[in-house]
């Protein structure tokens, strides 16, 4: 069991969610949750039998003086973190012709200017501690492009350039910055799709079938841990071979 903290934003469902039961079984986790009130306390409860500790805090990422409230907190109580998962992600799919500007806003904030928020107070204490790991939720459409998902593979392929200039900033303090795209996860929005089209997309993965939760938990928690140690500034994909 590790004596300190990692953050992961949108722990309430998905991918996060189980980032934060794998992250538990190691590790204290702060997680950040939106709307869905339910799905955290759920979390919270299921990791009362794990060694970590977990809490959940509602913050909306995309609003500055939220994250920069609960950020201050957190660092006055726990000190700063080992590793941040920047995770909270949404779509808001449109063809970009038709997509409003106020949805493309809010992709943006959501998916992308959250991440500086948390940077901007959690950096630099990890920078001081000499050592961590940040992980970022990118998508394999940050890199293939994906028809009604401009905005979202904007933001995703944003993330890239960051996670690549902030490894090359931090490097020097121990500190690794690296992201994750996945490609088709088994998730609530999978299941959104109707069920024609979710087998005409399986059809498109070499391996012929969505990814997992916990195989995407399982690389967050990789690109945390001593494993990698010497691995910053890259992407990793998970996708069954869908952009092989
Ligand atoms: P889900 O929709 O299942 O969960 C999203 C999580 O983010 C929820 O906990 C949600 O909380 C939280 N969230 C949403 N908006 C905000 C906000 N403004 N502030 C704080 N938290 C917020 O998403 P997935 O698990 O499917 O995806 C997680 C990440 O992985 C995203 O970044 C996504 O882009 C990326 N990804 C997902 C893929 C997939 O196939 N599922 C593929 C590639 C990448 P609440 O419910 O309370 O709103």
């Amino acid at each position: 069991m590790r004596n300190q903290w990692i953050l992961v934003t949108g722990g309430s469902r998905g991918i996060g969610r189980a980032t934060v039961l794998r992250l538990a079984k190691q590790w204290n986790v702060i997680f950040t949750w939106c709307k869905d009130s339910d799905a955290a306390h759920d979390v919270e409860r299921e990791c009362e039998s794990l060694p970590g500790m977990v809490e959940g805090y509602q913050c909306d990422g995309s609003d500055e003086q939220a994250v920069t409230r609960l950020a201050a907190d957190l660092l006055a109580r726990y000190g700063s973190p080992f590793g941040v998962v920047h995770n909270a992600g949404i779509t808001l799919d449109a063809l970009h012709i038709h997509q409003s500007p106020a949805n493309w806003r809010q992709v943006m904030d959501t998916n992308l200017n959250a991440i500086f928020y948390w940077n901007h107070l959690l950096l630099e204490p990890m920078m001081m501690q000499g050592g961590g790991s940040v992980v970022l939720m990118s998508s394999v459409t940050g890199v293939k492009g994906n028809s009604g998902q401009s905005a979202y593979g904007a933001s995703k392929a944003a993330m890239i350039g960051l996670a690549r200039t902030l490894s090359i900033e931090l490097g020097r303090f121990g500190v690794r910055v690296n992201c994750l795209l996945p490609g088709y996860i088994d998730t609530d929005i999978m299941h959104t799709i109707p069920k024609e089209k979710r087998a005409d997309l399986r059809k498109t993965i070499p391996m012929k079938r969505f990814g997992k939760v916990t195989e995407v938990a399982a690389a967050a928690a990789w690109l945390l841990s001593d494993e990698s140690t010497y691995m910053t500034g890259q992407t990793l994909i998970l996708d069954g071979g869908l952009s092989a």
